[in-house]
């Protein structure tokens, strides 16, 4: 109830210039996000991958709006892959891009430009041995992504996208994307949506969830189970089971911070575990949303506000 208010005042400058000066030391924000830097990325990379999980890694920066900022976002990803390589983690660990971050919001060549930037990083990812996943972002880019995805797949077919079970639209959508080679990460959605496109019932979403995770469990492609919520987990294993799904055909992935003990648990069962790490100095819109989520985390993030470390 408390999302929308949440995510509506997260718009405040105010509010933004305040929580931005608080330090990424802060207890709420390294318990969402490892670090600002390459390093502490590929660091916590490595940490997780010891522990038996997977990682997509995600360069934090959003609104850009600019070709010099694009390009800044496209060298992070590409001195992280290298970085990854180097380390020998590539195996373990692929990166997932937005394409607002990369251009899609630039005025008239923003499709054409976020599309060309994807293409660098989907060949350093090759290079380095893995793979690209894109973000899914507000419906109105939904099309526009998806368009960005098949040019894409026609030379890099290893490449993934982002569903989302709240739009009325995704079960669609997860029929069409579930066909061999296909990598779908299916979640619930993390914006604020208007009526005409999207469930506004908790209980929808997830009836919704329910029909895409059939679809892409029955279908031929990869389904990446994107959530935390144990109930979704338990029904995509009784599902997996019920179309004869092997461990390893389908994956499990969960935020990083998010509920870290299931994901060691799921994963000492045998189950391929994939954790999204976050990373970079943009890290208010994504902290701001994770809290908008879970309001029971509201009192800690105001006491860190208020001693501010
Ligand atoms: C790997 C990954 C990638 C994502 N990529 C995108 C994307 O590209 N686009 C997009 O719009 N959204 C994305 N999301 C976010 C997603 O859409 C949801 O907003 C987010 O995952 C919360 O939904 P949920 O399925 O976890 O369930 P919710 O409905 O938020 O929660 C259901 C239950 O899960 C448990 N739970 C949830 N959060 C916590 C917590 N913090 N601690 C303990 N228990 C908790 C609780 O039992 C809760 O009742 C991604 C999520 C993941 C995991």
């Amino acid at each position: 109830m408390l999302r929308q208010p949440i995510l509506l005042l997260a718009r405040s400058e105010g509010l933004k210039k305040l929580v931005s000066t608080m330090p990424v030391s802060s207890g709420i924000v390294t318990s969402y996000v490892p670090g600002e830097t390459t390093a502490s990325a590929v660091e916590a990379t490595a940490t997780l991958e010891a522990d038996g999980l997977k990682v997509t890694l995600d360069f934090l920066g959003e609104d850009t709006l600019d070709t010099e900022q694009a390009d800044h976002t496209v060298q992070a990803y590409l001195d992280l892959l290298q970085q990854l390589a180097a380390q020998g983690l590539t195996r373990g660990a692929e990166v997932s891009v937005k394409l607002s971050a990369i251009g899609q919001a630039i005025p008239e060549t923003g499709d054409k430009i976020a599309l060309e930037n994807a293409r660098t990083i989907c060949r350093a990812a090759r290079n380095a041995g893995t793979t690209v996943t894109l973000d899914m972002e507000d419906h109105t880019t939904t099309d526009r992504t998806l368009a960005a995805l098949r040019e894409l797949r026609k030379d890099f077919p290893e490449t993934g996208a982002v569903l989302q079970a709240y739009l009325h639209r995704t079960e669609a959508d997860c029929r069409a994307l579930a066909y061999e080679g296909s990598r779908v990460r299916l979640c619930k959605g993390a914006y604020k949506e208007p009526e005409s496109v999207a469930f506004q019932d908790r209980l929808d979403v997830d009836k919704s969830y329910v029909r895409c995770l059939k679809v892409l469990l029955a279908g031929d492609g990869y389904p990446m189970i994107a959530t935390h919520d144990p109930r979704m987990v338990e029904i995509a294993s009784s599902l997996a089971s019920r179309y004869g799904r092997a461990q390893g055909t389908y994956e499990y992935q969960m935020l990083y911070g998010i509920r870290p003990e299931e994901q060691k648990r799921l994963a000492a069962g045998g189950e391929r575990m994939r954790v999204y790490v976050p990373y970079g100095q943009e890290w208010y819109g994504y902290l701001m949303r994770r809290l908008a989520e879970r309001p029971q985390n509201l009192s800690f993030f105001v006491k860190s506000l208020i001693s501010k470390k």
